[in-house]
């Protein structure tokens, strides 16, 4: 006889019970869902280039799994691969850091996510500033930590950046960080440098406050669309770099998402923040796979010119899209000049019915029903910000085909809006 299974009484932690799941990932796995059972989809949702990883990246790791690189390693990785990192930080971004003061992490979300908690101090009432619209998991990883998220709206009309003025405004003696990603997911715009150095001279008045930069659009910036555009790191800046926390990684700018590899680095405390981290990943995840690391030394030593490739193609992307968007009907956007995502604001939508009846009335609203009418993905706006209720996040990672026939379908589905 099969024994009853008693029911569990004990519940899930309740800070893990409360965050909401991922709507990126969400959004995909419903395409994927809809695409295994033969519709049609157009998938505008998950950030992920198209493109495959560089031949002679896959060449670097298939040569190390086959000579029988697949034992632990040390936790932040493989001498030389931090090296080939601490080098490109040190030359390309003008971060002052050692390489025993750069850890490889499980993508750079493990590395946010670690990072929120080596900062936040549970139960002291911390803060940290999140200017948005922000990708989807800042929020819930902020909280998980035990912080409390201020966010901070960039408004559409200054293009969805945050000024000095509305950071200045918004510290306080409980602000313990400040996260910075530019490029940024959703707004695919990046910051001119001058506008980052102003919030840079905010922060350097105020000791107690962290950065915490996501680059991992760094390499996808468009001159193309803002003449004389570039990235910079505040790491780089004399007055923060002892405070910077710099988060990049291998997904997007060397197409190797499903590899899961990201890194960390800060030379805060003469090294002493890094030594903590790592203790802590130690005990939680350990190394990435032992066969990746000569792989992330080929990328950032030999990858240019593949990164260079895919940067024109998504540069063209971003300017077919905007072309397409600013011709439809109810619909304003701001046209991308980073990253690979447009933000438009569907404001003009609000209150309208679909032609099977739907009320359009917030963007998830908007996103189903392009979905399921028009066989569509796109991520509702809720998710990145208070303030982008009124947006869907189009990521144009995929082919131009693609983009011409997903946003045909968009450009149907507000017209029809009665
Ligand atoms: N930061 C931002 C802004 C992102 O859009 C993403 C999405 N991939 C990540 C971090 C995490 O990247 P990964 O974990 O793939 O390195
Ligand atoms: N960051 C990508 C996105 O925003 C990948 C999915 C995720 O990790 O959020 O779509």
């Amino acid at each position: 006889m099969p024994t009853l299974a008693v029911p569990t009484t004990v519940p899930v932690n309740s800070s893990i019970a409360r965050m909401k799941e991922s709507a990126t990932l969400a959004v995909t796995a419903r395409a994927a869902a809809l695409k295994a059972q033969g519709v049609d989809v157009v998938g505008f949702g998950v950030g992920e280039p198209d493109f495959d990883t560089p031949a002679s990246i896959k060449a670097a790791a298939i040569r190390a799994l086959e000579s029988g690189r697949t034992k632990y390693e040390p936790t932040p990785g493989a001498a030389d691969a931090r090296k080939a990192i601490a080098n490109k930080l040190q030359v390309e971004n003008g971060i002052p850091v050692q390489w025993q003061q750069v850890s490889i992490t499980c993508g750079a979300k493990y590395a946010v996510a670690m990072a929120l908690h080596m900062l936040i101090e549970p139960g002291r009432g911390d803060e940290v500033i999140l200017p948005t619209p922000a990708w989807v998991s800042y929020r819930p990883l902020i909280e998980l930590a035990g912080g409390r998220c201020i966010e901070v709206a960039g408004s559409f009309e200054n293009g969805f950046r945050v000024t000095a003025e509305q950071v200045a405004a918004v510290i306080t003696p409980r602000t313990v960080g400040i996260l910075l990603n530019s490029p940024s997911n959703p707004c695919g715009i990046a910051y001119p440098v001058e506008e980052l150095r102003a919030i840079a001279d905010v922060v350097a008045d105020h000791p107690q406050v962290c950065v915490l930069s996501d680059e991992i659009y760094e390499k996808l910036v468009y001159p193309e669309v803002t003449p004389g555009l570039s990235h910079w790191s505040p790491g780089s800046d004399p007055r923060l770099s002892d405070r910077t926390i710099t988060v990049n990684g291998m997904s997007k700018a060397y197409a190797m998402t499903g590899w899961r590899l990201g890194y960390i680095a800060t030379p805060a405390n003469g090294g002493g923040w890094m030594k903590e981290f790592i203790k802590l990943q130690g005990q939680q995840t350990n190394n990435v796979s032992s066969f990746a690391m000569p792989a992330i030394v080929e990328a950032l030593t030999n990858g240019a010119a593949d990164v260079e490739r895919m940067r024109e193609a998504f540069a063209r992307r971003a300017i077919l899209v905007h072309q397409r968007l600013v011709t439809m009907p109810r619909l304003s956007s701001v046209a991308s000049n980073g990253a690979f995502y447009s933000f438009p604001d569907i404001s003009a939508c609000m209150g309208l019915t679909t032609p099977r009846g739907r009320l359009i009335d917030g963007a998830q609203a908007f996103a189903e029903a392009l979905l399921d009418e028009h066989a569509v993905a796109v991520v509702p706006g809720e998710d990145f910000g208070e303030c982008a209720r009124r947006n869907i996040r189009i990521s144009f990672a995929c082919g131009e085909p693609q983009i011409e026939k997903g946003l045909s379908r968009l450009g149907e589905f507000v017209t029809s809006l009665r």
